[in-house]
């Protein structure tokens, strides 16, 4: 009878609706993945670049300090001159304008070198801080990767069920039926390439059924297709 058959190939139907919904499922859980892994990736980029940005700190203070040093240094110097070296008035007045100066200079650069140090010590504390939120968040975005990747696994192993059970049904179905069904799917892009009669129009594209098509379909010895989109027809 053609009915059981057709009733083993709506059953093909029903792996197949299975197994392209477990595959858009499956999509749309990587792409939950990938969108988790890209924000962490994110978050620890940005991080990354405020060390870098604090590092550049660090090489400017040390170097205003060495600055402060070779002034200081100079400025020894200066004085070591003025009390050692013999000289005329002229000399010395530049000597000491040039010691003023230096001072004043050193002056300058080590008040701006202390903020500098400050400043990198509030950012210090600060990244800590961020840093540790950073790790307690990304705990967290571990644990609904966790549960993406576990949830991937289970729809993984229904969609090999969905798989081999259709393998299964359509070893059972002959094959110039299965070739009909296949074909649909492949030509027209149906989902679901068999309708049922409801009412009396088809499921599939909702046209109206003649009554005769209607009763060949219910009396199931022939296999009956609709008129208007070829879907194979099946009667509930
Ligand atoms: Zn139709």
């Amino acid at each position: 009878m053609m009915r059981e058959r057709l009733a083993l190939l709506f059953q093909v139907q029903r792996q197949d609706r299975a197994i392209s919904e477990l595959s858009a499922r499956l999509e749309r859980l990587a792409a939950r993945r990938r969108e988790l892994e890209e924000r962490i990736d994110q978050r620890r980029a940005e991080l990354a670049e405020k060390r870098r940005a604090l590092d550049d700190l660090r090489r400017e203070s040390h170097r205003r300090n060495d600055e402060v040093d070779s002034l200081d240094y100079q400025m020894r110097n200066y004085e070591k001159q003025l009390r050692e070296s013999i000289m005329s008035y002229r000399e010395m007045e530049a000597l000491k304008e040039k010691l003023d100066w230096t001072r004043r200079r050193m002056e300058e650069l080590a008040d701006g070198a202390i903020g500098l140090m400050n400043e990198i010590e509030a950012k210090e504390k600060q990244l800590a801080g961020e840093a540790e939120a950073l790790s307690a968040w990304e705990r967290g975005m571990r644990e609904e990767i966790d549960r993406v990747a576990q949830e991937t696994a289970a729809r993984q192993a229904e969609l090999e069920r969905a798989r081999e059970r259709r393998a299964e049904l359509a070893a059972q179905v002959e094959r110039h039926l299965l070739e009909q069904y296949e074909r649909l799917m492949r030509d027209y892009r149906y989902d679901e390439p068999i309708a049922r009669v409801e009412g009396d129009s088809c499921s599939g594209c909702k046209m109206w059924l003649s009554e005769n098509t209607r009763d060949r379909v219910r009396e199931g010895r022939e296999l009956v297709v609709c008129e208007n989109c070829h879907r194979i027809l099946y009667w509930e």
